[in-house]
């Protein structure tokens, strides 16, 4: 199976070139030609697998150029970095609703999911499309992403990445965890100023051959874990349809019976992922956008038109604070009936005047899988507070906006099918808030809101956020942007 561009579609490469460039030369993203479907034997046999094994038996469907052992070495590698037994619980917390926990990787978010198995479908890319350099990542980070990615690439065989992270514009939480990262291929620097200095001195690098011909000659490659890469999407597809197995085989629904996921989203990464499951099969009554108050995703569903003049705010959900979604392309190419010229019209005015519009058939179209709505900051803390108390379990701001949104829904339409809640970090990556939702106290310090949060719900916290305060500093760099290509050079000649 091949690979097109959004935006043109005689623009096709396999699935390792579609990994190994991220975006198509055209600035279109890769979608895959056609999605496979699953049959009621496929459901019997992937009911009967672990986590690893439906993963790689998902991807083995739209990667052909990796086989199923292959691959299952990769999900095997990947997943049992996660603490507990199961990589992703489906937890029942009310008759027919379902919290879907996505952050049991090794940074407590849901970002794992994908990004531990990207670096091994990176690396086996570039061997398979003839690529003998080392693979450089170079990230610029608002927090998770970075962390997440560090996580994933450490000691994987032929790569080496540097997470570039703004010294003001990170929690402390998210410092702490990215200065204390370990692994023998990793380097971590803070730069002088905000994301968008970090983001645009990371861009630099990219756009400037000479800095890559340098690179080259110490024998590395760039490459971006950027969340538009096929390679992150494709194993977000496995958790949806892995969990309608779980439903399956507790009983509780029957293959073909349909289900609601409500997802908490910034980029359309997740949800669109969830749509896909649909197409290969997974019942799906709807879809729910949840969005906080950067509601660009909301208005889009109820008026047909993007619009991204809006102010933006800073929220307790922070993951979500987005305002181009760019996985909305991929969403909006099926709809159009993958009318490609469409695409590249809309994403140009998009570039040019911030703004498009889609056909009232279309949006007609998107309504009847998907929903929408969104949670104010007050509704976010509200709702981790009656959640701890009505169903005693203890959830993250993110999933709250999730969770306050579905309320909406349940309450508009009494639609009785059995809903899944899609959550994306655990209550200890945001324990400032989470702990002052619960108990009315504000504690600025993450280190003291922990501790508190941990007294007063008896929630353990997760591993990999337990010894943080404990572990070694490794990096405490902080450079000014400009110096960021000598940065880059530096490491790659003493490696
Ligand atoms: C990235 C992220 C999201 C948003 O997911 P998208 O795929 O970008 O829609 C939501 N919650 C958390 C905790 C995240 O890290």
């Amino acid at each position: 199976m091949n690979y097109i561009s959004t935006r043109n579609k005689s623009i096709k490469v396999s699935s390792a070139q579609a990994i190994v460039s991220g975006l198509a030369k055209d600035g279109g993203l890769f979608v895959p030609e056609v999605f496979p479907k699953l049959s009621e034997k496929d459901f019997e046999e992937l009911i009967a697998m672990s986590y690893p094994e439906r993963v790689a038996k998902v991807l083995s469907m739209y990667l052909e150029d990796y086989t199923y052992e292959e691959l299952l070495d990769y999900t095997q590698k990947a997943y049992s970095r996660f603490y507990g037994e199961d990589p992703c619980p489906l937890v029942n917390v009310d008759e027919d609703l379902y919290v879907l926990e996505l952050w049991h990787g090794p940074t407590c978010a849901f970002k794992d999911m994908a990004l531990t198995m990207l670096p091994h479908l990176l690396s086996a890319a570039r061997k398979k499309t003839g690529e003998d350099s080392r693979t450089l990542i170079l990230v610029a980070t608002s927090g998770d992403t970075g962390k997440a990615a560090l996580e994933g690439f450490k000691d994987v065989d032929g790569t080496d990445i540097i997470v570039f992270y703004p010294s003001q514009g990170v929690s402390d939480m998210q410092k702490l965890q990215m200065m204390t990262q370990q692994g023998k291929n990793v380097y971590v620097c803070a730069i002088d100023g905000n994301f968008d200095d970090a983001q645009s001195a990371v861009k630099t690098i990219f756009n400037d051959s000479e800095i890559q011909a340098k690179l080259l000659a110490n024998g590395y490659k760039l490459s971006s874990a950027n969340s538009i890469n096929w390679g992150r999407l494709a194993p977000q597809i496995a958790y949806y349809v892995s969990s309608y197995c779980d439903l399956i085989s507790s009983g509780k629904i029957k293959l073909g019976d349909k289900v609601n996921f409500c997802v908490p989203s910034g980029n359309f990464g997740n949800i669109l992922a969830g749509y896909y499951a649909s197409l290969m099969g997974v019942g799906v009554n709807k879809l729910i956008c949840a969005s906080n108050v950067n509601n660009v995703l909301t208005d889009f569903f109820n008026t047909g038109t993007y619009d991204i003049h809006r102010e933006f705010h800073k929220t307790m959900s922070p993951s979500m604070d987005i305002l181009i979604s760019s996985n909305l392309e991929r969403l909006l190419f099926e709809f159009s009936g993958r009318n490609d010229k469409l695409i590249k019209e809309r994403m140009d005015a998009l570039k040019k005047d911030g703004k498009y519009s889609i056909s009232n058939d279309e949006l007609q179209r998107l309504n009847k899988i998907f929903s929408v709505g969104f949670a104010t900051e007050k509704d976010t803390k509200e709702v981790i507070d009656n959640c701890l108390e009505a169903y005693d379990y203890l959830m993250d701001t993110h999933t709250a906006v999730a969770m306050s949104v579905y309320d909406d829904y349940y309450e508009a339409t009494n639609d009785e099918t059995p809903s899944v809640i899609v959550s994306t970090a655990n209550a200890y990556k945001f324990p400032c808030d989470v702990y002052e939702a619960v108990s009315g106290e504000r504690v600025d310090d993450a280190q003291k809101a922990t501790k508190k949060l941990e007294s007063f719900t008896g929630e353990e916290v997760p591993e990999p956020l337990a010894d943080l305060d404990k572990r070694e500093i490794r990096f405490t760099n902080v450079i000014d942007k400009k110096d960021i290509a000598e940065e880059v050079l530096k490491y790659t000649q003493k490696n």
